[in-house]
């Protein structure tokens, strides 16, 4: 039997947006009413986590951080912490996005210990995972997502049920290509099925999908029983867009099964 797990949608503005430019689109977001059915976050540029929280805090949409920092404090010159983030009240962090994995040359290990760290100051680090195309073109999708994954679940232990996972496949961000949703849920269910090895209570760890997710293909992805829900990067810089994908994934969330 497949889990029901509460849809989770998590906005990644990237190094997008301004003062104003935020103020309008998340008023503009609150003004489509969403519900609460799937749970919505908003992961913005650091220096805007303040105002975002300040525009946020009375509604349930939740906010985070796009990358943490492993250490906890000190000389890491540039450097945001998971305690900062959780200061500002934050729930969520990205940690591994494709594009700081390939522009900052962050490794499997050193992605493990952003999340370990994430952990540690109270925040659910949305890990993500994800091949190349010339990966999936030589067939190591499989290979490659789990080499990633193993090093989360081989530092964190039993701890991997208190995250989140999204697998982005790094062909598909920002390219207007997406992945089916035939491929994305094949490649979901083998990291359920890691998550089942690695451990027995990982049933409620939601593994979201992200590349080119928008408003006309959220519900083909949302509908397959191993997508829990979407990582949404261009798509979230519009409300009505990103508003219509929370819709999408509120008709298949269920609240039956307490995630992280
Ligand atoms: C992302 O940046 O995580 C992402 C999925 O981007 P996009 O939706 O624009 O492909």
């Amino acid at each position: 039997m497949v889990a029901r797990r509460r849809r989770l949608v998590v906005g990644n503005w990237k190094m997008n947006g301004d003062r104003a430019a935020n103020a309008a689109l998340l008023q503009a977001f609150l003004a489509e009413r969403v519900g609460d059915e799937a749970e919505v976050s908003v992961c913005a540029p650091a220096p805007y986590l303040v105002q975002v929280s300040t525009l946020l805090e009375a509604s349930s949409i939740a906010w985070g951080g796009q990358d943490c920092s492993s250490h906890e404090s000190g000389a890491y010159t540039g450097e945001v912490s998971a305690a900062m983030l959780a200061e500002l009240g934050c729930r969520h962090v990205i940690v591994g996005h494709s594009e700081r994995r390939a522009l900052h040359a962050e490794s499997d290990v050193f992605v493990a210990e952003k999340a370990a760290a994430a952990l540690r100051h109270g925040l659910v680090p949305i890990v993500c995972v994800g091949e190349t195309l010339a990966e999936r073109e030589a067939g190591a999708t499989e290979q490659v997502v789990a080499r990633q994954l193993a090093a989360v679940t081989a530092l964190l232990g039993t701890d991997i049920d208190r995250v989140v996972v999204a697998y982005e496949p790094v062909w598909a961000i920002g390219t207007g290509r997406t992945a089916s949703p035939e491929q994305a849920d094949a490649v979901h269910s083998f990291l359920r099925d890691r998550l089942a090895e690695a451990s027995a209570g990982s049933d409620a760890v939601r593994i979201l999908y992200g590349g080119s997710v928008k408003a006309d293909n959220a519900a083909q992805l949302f509908a397959r029983p191993h997508i829990d829900g979407g990582l949404i990067g261009g798509a979230s810089l519009k409300a009505s867009e990103f508003a219509a994908i929370c819709r999408a994934a509120a008709k298949t969330s269920t609240h039956g099964v307490a995630s992280p």
